[in-house]
């Protein structure tokens, strides 16, 4: 009776949201799901990212674990509750989230709402006193990452963005082969990440919800492979809109593509689209080529170099991901993906859609310095 109480408040209150997910029929899972030792984590925002992947990544995780949920609907949280085991007192809305500073089973808030809402919520959680996880993009533009940035640091409150590639043994592969020139030095990449989408209601298509179009929301992969295969930042860039359904995409761009130049011959040509499907990134050295393809997949990744096949089996990045976060905030571990990460690339993103209305090649001077090294 308590939880309808104070959801049928935040139905009224219109805070509830308007997309309507389709969730499978949940099963009941026996085992105990609470670590005393490791984090407690709260996930803002229960839609098919948060539902599908990073809840069971939570069942697979050794050092945190799912203690709270927050979110509009109120029909969500019974289901999650049962099947997860959660406190009572461990779910909020958008309301009363700001409460959540005084809930010792919460150490982390997780933002997973749609793009436009990641500054607020990031902002509310680390003046609340938890640390965050925010989901990519950061934010809609660099302006807001900083203040992001800033307002955790201010808290003294940890901030991670939820690139999970940057766990991936696959990306990593990338990673190693490219920046320690196993197969000498690299000097083209090719990067491109698009699927079909053509649902209007869909808050992806909205620019005010997600701050642009496919490249927010999948190219930015793109961007960061050029970047963590080659372990260098782009020196400036090119963009076209290529979009070809101009009447279909008119809010956001349908596709894009962009040349970064990192300097001494070295260039990425990125792809992204709303209208085509592809996923991949490939790097051409001076003894041959390696790649990835599928490249940033949740599972199902395949690569080859010029020595043979990568093979790195099943692997669970999610988990991965949210377990490095929790070693960085109870141990001390290194940050691989910190808010200053997702700051840099917005940084990109900014100047690309600014290439891509102006015609103009852009200047990436002032960039944050940010890179994975391996
Ligand atoms: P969904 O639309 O499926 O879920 C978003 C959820 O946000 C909703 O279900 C709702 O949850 C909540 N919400 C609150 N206000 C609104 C609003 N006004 N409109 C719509 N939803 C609202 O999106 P995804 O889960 O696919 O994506 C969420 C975020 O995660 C995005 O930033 C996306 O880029 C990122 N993402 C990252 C991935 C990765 O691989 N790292 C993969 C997929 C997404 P509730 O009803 O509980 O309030």
């Amino acid at each position: 009776m308590k939880r309808r109480t104070f959801l049928s408040k935040a139905i009224k209150t219109g805070i509830a949201g308007s997309v309507i997910s389709q969730f499978p029929v949940f099963n009941i899972i026996s085992k105990p799901l609470k670590s005393e030792k490791g984090l407690g984590i709260a996930l803002v925002g229960l839609g098919n990212y948060a539902t599908h992947q990073l809840a069971p990544a939570l069942q697979q995780t050794v050092n945190c674990y799912l203690a709270g949920i927050v979110t509009g609907k109120y029909d969500k949280p019974d289901e999650w509750v049962e099947k997860y085991q959660i406190d009572d007192k461990n779910v909020y809305d958008y309301t009363n989230i700001d409460n959540v500073g005084n809930n010792k089973d919460i150490d982390v808030v997780y933002i997973v709402l749609p793009n436009a809402l990641h500054a607020e919520y990031t902002i509310r959680g680390a003046q609340a006193g938890k640390h965050v996880i925010c989901e990519k993009p950061m934010a809609t533009s660099a302006e807001d990452c900083k203040k992001m940035v800033d307002s955790c640091k201010k808290a003294g409150k940890e901030l991670a963005i939820g690139y999970r590639l940057h766990y991936d043994p696959y990306n990593l592969e990338m990673m190693r082969l490219g920046q320690n020139k196993v197969y000498g030095k690299v000097s083209q990449i090719n990067a491109g990440f698009a699927f079909h989408l053509r649902n209007k209601e869909a808050w992806r298509l909205d620019k005010k919800m997600a701050g642009g179009g496919p490249l927010m929301d999948v190219g930015i992969y793109a961007l960061q492979g050029s970047i963590y295969t080659l372990g260098m930042l782009p020196k400036k860039l090119k963009a076209t809109n290529t979009t070809v359904d101009k009447d279909f995409y008119t809010d956001i761009e349908g596709t894009l593509e962009w040349e970064m130049d990192f300097g001494s011959g070295i260039k990425s040509n990125c792809y992204t689209s709303y209208e085509d499907g592809y996923n991949y990134l490939k790097a051409h050295a001076e003894e041959g080529e390696f790649e990835i393809s599928p490249a940033y997949s949740y599972d199902g990744l395949a690569g080859k170099t010029p020595k043979g096949p990568m093979n790195f089996g099943p692997f669970n990045q999610q988990a991965a991901q949210m377990d490095a976060f929790a070693k960085h905030v109870l141990e001390g571990k290194e940050n691989l993906v910190p808010g200053e990460m997702g700051w840099r690339d917005m940084f990109i993103i900014d100047r690309i859609y600014e290439s891509a209305e102006t015609g103009r090649e852009i200047s990436l001077k002032g960039i944050p310095h940010v890179l994975q090294k391996v």
